[in-house]
């Protein structure tokens, strides 16, 4: 930590009590609450407010029948009342607006889309960190009152008292207490004289965070494009020149140097002063990543999980002064407030942790559109798997869409080997590893290669059966069943941690001696342990990575070949990049081509391709081996031949059978309550009352339903939902706005609306 100057900024005053303005000039603020689908509520500004209130600051205003002061963001500044009798705002809380205005706008239309409230879309978008103002103080400094510097000689002063004005005139600026006695040399007594004799006058400040001073490794220089990176990124200067928004899907397989691309157009961003935001999947925020781009601009933010509250107003601060060029961050850096925003990029745009799963439920790659949209500037997609959503916009011609169809130094893409495990001998023993893996790792390992086995299920085994009344052990609080985890011996539930002791026996019928069926990270720990002894594995999971840092000190470990096996769940499946990685294994992709969801083909698809990008990046080249139970399955063996586009033919034309998404747009309205039967009931009344409001404002809307949601209960509580379809979003806001105030769910019903779900579960 730098410990900067203290740089002052004024705070609002103290509430003042309100006077009545005159009638024909009454100021008007329109104010939103942290609460849902509500429009904003009109107060009144008296007179000692207006200078200070700002749209895009907060307020606190009385609220309800009770009048309770209560919070909001001031959206709107009107003139006049319309008549209405209104309430008056009573203190503002923020002098300068934390929200552009540009910015306010698009979280009002992150409510509209999202169908939440504006307010709550606000309390999420300025971080907790900025609104508490963490990290900062109020201080009190000191200004000469007025006229007083010019008349100072005339004054007779006691020496201490005149080096504090002295020090005061000639400073030209209010100066803390702290810095004032060091400046005169004396201690407080001196100061309060002058101030009791009303010389200078006290002011309340709050100090700006403390700025981090981050390592900077030294710049490198940018690298020679190749033939297709030259194209790329030709064509996407000329849309910043142009200074016209367009989106952009580039579509680089793995290693192209989709990253170098970025790099390279954001220098030209920053060489007109402007800033850049780049979003990456939270899990691929690795020192790696940031230092790729730390190593060639100068000045970088990184924006992720774990940052304080005051790391996080500091950030902000520097972010919103126009002190950082490139704004590095997992999903919510695209509310980052760059003042000049020149380009945003979104790399693994194909993940699901863009989508918020809690209110306000956004995708950050709709808001980044709609961002750079009003700000006229690019917005790059980049992924070597693009969703189906981003390939039919830019097939259609809404995006432009611009392809790496190589890797960079023409390495080839690794030979990827489907291996059927029907009747592998070993898996039939009840091993993770069949035998061509097997031997596939001791010739890698033999070679003096690196070997990567992806197994994407935590814990020692995920089931605990009983042979004699052949049930499964389950959470008490979710209709899930629990693995077994051995590192701390105990069951633990993947959805809700619950977490218990091992049974001894059966919970259901009493009998000793569960089986540990199936097998996790934890198991296959042990397996490979045993068949490649002498070597050393690295197991990388969220059970073993708990430790802060400890994600990064493994990765650097398998870098620094420290290990010569790396296994784990999807945090190894993403974006890293070892050139010694000679072989990858996907140890069970059945588990993944089995989920119950809509996207189960494109997650099963994404994912082998992007385990398998992380060999064959060396000189050694390297290879893939995919176990599996069904390998004449179209995606698997589309996968296998690094078939990116004959996948997206065959699921496209399988989603416009089917009317899901990219041809339709989806709302899901799930119902939770702690009895099944009330759950149940509400579902079906309120699916009854969406269907007959649809007959009348939204007929093209379909809705299927109500269900049991695929995971029944989960957390105590039993779900249910039901699915609006319709090809245009629009409908769907239409109905459920039409619907909305209708709906009076029971109070022991909790009700959500996911707009674009990507969790069916
Ligand atoms: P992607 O993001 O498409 O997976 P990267 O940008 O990570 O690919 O590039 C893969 C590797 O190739 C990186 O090590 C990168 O430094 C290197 N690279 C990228 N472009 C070039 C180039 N034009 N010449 C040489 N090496 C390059
Ligand atoms: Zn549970």
């Amino acid at each position: 930590m730098n410990r900067s100057q203290p740089q002052l900024f004024e705070v609002a005053p103290a509430p003042l009590p309100f006077e009545i303005a005159a009638e024909e000039d009454l100021l008007v603020a329109q104010v939103v609450f942290d609460r849902p689908l509500e429009e904003a509520y009109s107060y009144l500004v008296p007179e000692p407010l207006r200078e200070l209130i700002a749209t895009g600051g907060r307020v606190r205003v009385p609220f309800g029948r009770g009048n309770t002061p209560t919070t909001g963001f001031c959206v709107g500044l009107d003139h006049g009342t319309g008549g209405k009798r209104l309430k008056s705002v009573s203190e503002v809380l923020d002098r300068r607006p934390l929200l552009s205005s540009e910015m306010l706008d698009v979280t009002r239309w992150i409510a509209d889309r999202y169908l939440c409230g504006w307010g709550q879309v606000l309390n999420a978008v300025v971080p907790a960190g900025v609104r508490k103002q963490a990290g900062t103080r109020e201080i009190t400094c000191y200004e000469a009152a007025p006229g007083v510097c010019e008349r100072a000689s005339e004054l007779r002063l006691p020496a201490k008292q005149r080096a504090v004005l002295t020090s005061l005139c000639t400073a030209g600026r209010a100066l803390a207490v702290d810095e004032l006695s060091a400046a005169a040399a004396c201690g407080a007594s001196p100061i309060r004289a002058l101030h009791d004799k009303g010389l200078i006058v006290p002011l309340r400040r709050r100090t700006a965070p403390e700025a981090v001073a981050e390592a900077v490794p030294e710049i490198a220089p940018d690298l020679q494009l190749n033939a297709d990176q030259t194209r790329a990124l030709d064509a996407i200067l000329r849309l910043l020149r142009e200074q016209q928004h367009a989106t952009v899907l580039l579509h680089g397989v793995t290693g192209s140097g989709k990253t170098e691309v970025y790099i390279q157009a954001i220098r030209e961003v920053v060489s007109y002063g402007r800033q850049a935001i780049v979003l990456v999947p939270e899990i691929s925020l690795t020192p790696q990543t940031i230092r790729r781009f730390r190593s060639r601009f100068p000045s970088v933010a990184v924006l992720h999980s774990h940052l304080s509250d005051a790391e996080r107003h500091t950030q902000w601060e520097q972010i919103a002064q126009g002190r950082v060029q490139v704004v590095v961050g997992a999903r919510s850096a695209v509310f980052a407030p760059t003042p000049h925003l020149g380009l945003i990029v979104i790399d693994e745009e194909h993940e699901n942790s863009f989508k918020q799963n809690s209110t306000p439920r956004y995708h950050a790659r709709e808001v980044a559109r709609e961002r750079a949209q009003r700000e006229n500037i690019p917005l790059i997609l980049g992924s070597a798997t693009p969703t189906l959503e981003s390939l039919h916009r830019a097939r259609q011609g809404d995006d432009v869409l611009l392809s790496l169809p190589s890797r960079v130094a023409d390495r080839p893409l690794p030979p990827v080997v489907i291996v059927d495990t029907r009747n592998d001998p070993q898996i039939g023993m009840g091993h993770a590893i069949g035998r061509a893996l097997q031997n596939a790792v001791q010739r890698a390992l033999k070679a003096g290669g690196q070997v990567i086995l992806f197994l994407n299920l935590r814990g020692y085994s995920p089931i605990l059966w009983c042979p004699r009344c052949q049930s499964t052990v389950h959470c008490p609080e979710c209709d899930i069943s629990l693995t077994w985890h051995r590192d701390r011996e105990q069951i633990v539930c993947h959805s809700c941690e619950y977490a218990a002791p091992r049974p001894r026996e059966c919970p259901r019928c009493g009998m000793p001696g569960l089986r540990y069926l199936g097998t996790g990270t934890q198991r296959l720990e042990q397996e490979v342990r045993a068949k490649f002894a002498g070597h050393r594995a690295l197991r990388m999971d969220s059970d073993a990575m708990r430790k802060p840092g400890s994600h990064d000190a493994a990765l650097d470990a398998f870098r620094n070949k420290e290990a010569d096996i790396l296994l784990g769940t999807q945090m190894i499946a993403k974006g890293l990049d070892f050139p010694n990685v000679t072989l990858v294994g996907v140890v069970d992709a059945d588990t993944l081509l089995q989920q119950p969801d809509i996207r189960a083909a494109e997650r099963t698809f994404q994912l082998i391709a992007q385990v398998a990008g992380r060999t064959g990046r060396g000189d050694q080249g390297g290879r893939v081996l995919v176990q599996t139970s069904s390998p004449d399955d179209p995606v698997i063996r589309a996968a296998a031949q690094h078939d990116y586009l004959g996948f997206a033919r065959a699921e496209l034309q399988h989603r416009r059978e089917l009317e899901l998404p990219p041809f339709a747009h989806l709302a899901r309205v799930i119902l939770r309550a702690t009895s099944d039967d009330v759950a149940q009931a509400e579902a079906r009344r309120i699916a009854t009352l969406m269907r007959e409001t649809a007959e009348k404002v939204a007929p093209e809307v379909r809705l299927l339903g109500p269900a049991p949601c695929p995971i029944l209960k989960l957390r105590g509580h039993y779900r249910y939902h039901f699915r609006m379809q319709a090809s245009e979003v629009e409908p769907l806001q239409r109905l459920w706005r039409a619907v909305r105030p209708n709906l009076s769910p029971a109070p022991d019903v909790e009700l959500t609306i996911d707009v674009d779900p990507l969790d069916m579960r």
